[in-house]
């Protein structure tokens, strides 16, 4: 199976790399897939561009092999529609399982997302619990009941069409967070790489 965690990413921090990293651990994943947004459909623009957001994201995928950066969505002109992204890499992969990761605020919003009824048809959902997340209601919560699973050796059995909620390492870590600490002068050091801090603070990206 590969894992496709599509995010802003403005900026990465840990609570991206550590999840991403223990969802690739846990289901044996292939490769773990990470795909910054060029614009994300159902929320304000980011604040660093493109360029600067997938720049922090190789910097702190240096020196690893599990986590891959995929551009695709940066070179796709227009919104950044998960779907089209699905699409693109089940084309790349043909039967071979798709786990798309989300943390679970993502996954409470699903039903917003453009043509979000075809992304179960494309790829499973690995749902990780997020401090602060909340349950979800409504319609993913329909799906959840539909097509939840608690055997990970399913996921495995069929291209898409699961959902799987999965244990990660709860880290309380948002980007929100450290772009209000870098606006107000304060540090976010310990809640994303170094090198990711250098390259925000020499660009003066979020003050
Ligand atoms: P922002 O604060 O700007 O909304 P964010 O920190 O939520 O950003 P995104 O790039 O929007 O980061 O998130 C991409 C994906 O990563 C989403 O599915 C989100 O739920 C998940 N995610 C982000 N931070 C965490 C975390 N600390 N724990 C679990 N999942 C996370």
């Amino acid at each position: 199976m590969i894992g496709v965690y599509g995010g802003t990413f403005d900026p990465v921090h840990y609570g991206h790399l550590r999840t991403a990293l223990e969802v690739q651990e846990q289901l044996d994943l292939e490769a773990m897939l990470m795909l910054p947004a060029r614009e994300p459909p159902h929320r304000d623009p980011p604040q660093a561009s493109p360029e600067a957001r997938r720049d922090m994201l190789a910097l702190a995928l240096q020196g690893q092999d599990r986590l891959v950066l995929d551009g695709r969505e940066l070179e796709r002109p227009g919104p950044s529609y998960m779907v089209d992204t699905l699409e693109s890499l089940r084309a790349e992969h043909g039967d071979c399982p798709l786990g798309l990761v989300l943390g679970e605020d993502a996954f409470g919003g699903l039903d917003g997302w453009d043509r979000w009824e075809r992304l179960t048809e494309l790829a499973h959902l690995l749902v990780m619990a997020r401090p602060g997340g909340g349950r979800p209601a409504g319609a993913p919560a329909r799906l959840l009941t539909e097509r939840g699973v608690d055997d990970a050796a399913r996921l495995k059995s069929r291209p898409a069409g699961l959902i799987y909620q999965i244990e990660v390492t709860s880290l309380a870590i948002s980007a929100t967070a450290i772009r209000a600490q870098q606006a107000a002068g304060r540090s976010s050091r310990y809640l994303l790489p170094d090198a990711v801090l250098e390259y925000l603070q020499a660009n003066r990206l979020y003050c």
